[in-house]
């Protein structure tokens, strides 16, 4: 019997680099014909359209969770899981609030869209979403837990916004005990700039819909609550 496929890293229409066609039911029918068991939305710096996708994906039986691909003072992207969503908008909130306030340009990036859970646009999102907060990397992953979350970094094996790229390694100090892989298949675990026992994972980091699901990653069987994925990312063996 076959795992539960996640994607846990999913944007939607309010990230600035989100295809406008990501909406709340789009993503989640997409999900489920993708074959997904789980799915996270983790727009950059923001959970605001958390609230229309855990709607939508709970009308049609969708395990979801509320997410965010944060960007640190580094300019690392940490993608950010919480088990609920008044955890998630409490640190969307103090996230805002560490994002430097520039203005969005529709004209270059599109409108970011705050949406309900029918798809309909309630608000467009004016400051720019894409930029680095002021939250270093240092500490990160136990700051998150204070909100109830997990993190682990993103795309470690991409060229720009990942901690290799950024800081050259990562290790057992940071606190993460799980890193993201963009190339799962050209990526070598055993790599001296990881630590050893770090839990890897795969996600689409999907901006269009025909991404979601385009990487097959399965969790152990396991119930999909987020105690369980939670134990999952933190159950790394240093
Ligand atoms: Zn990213
Ligand atoms: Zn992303």
């Amino acid at each position: 019997m076959r795992g539960i496929r996640y994607d846990f890293h999913i944007h939607s229409a309010l990230s600035p680099c989100g295809d406008a066609d990501m909406t709340p039911n789009n993503i989640v029918n997409m999900a489920r014909v993708a074959g997904l068991d789980i799915i996270a939305l983790t727009d950059h710096n923001s959970c605001q359209n958390c609230p229309a996708l855990l709607e939508a994906a709970q009308r049609v039986g969708l395990p979801a969770l509320a997410g965010m691909e944060l960007c640190t003072r580094e300019e690392i992207h940490v993608v950010c899981l919480f088990p609920c969503l008044c955890h998630a908008l409490d640190f969307d909130r103090y996230v805002y609030e560490h994002l430097p306030d520039i203005q969005n340009k529709p004209e270059i990036y599109g409108e970011q869209c705050i949406m309900d859970a029918d798809d309909n646009i309630i608000v467009t999102e004016h400051k720019l979403l894409l930029n680095a907060t002021d939250i270093p990397i240092d500490g990160l992953s136990s700051f998150v837990s204070g909100f109830h979350g997990v993190c682990f970094p993103a795309h470690i094996d991409k060229t720009s916004y990942s901690a290799l790229s950024v800081l050259g390694f990562l290790t057992p100090d940071m606190g993460f005990t799980a890193a993201e892989v963009a190339y799962p298949t050209r990526f070598t675990p055993a790599s001296p700039l990881v630590p050893e026992g770090m839990r890897i994972l795969t996600n689409s980091d999907a901006h269009y819909l025909w991404d979601i699901g385009c990487k097959e990653a399965y969790l152990e069987e396991r119930l999909p609550d987020f105690s369980s994925i939670a134990d999952y990312i933190l159950g790394s063996s240093f």
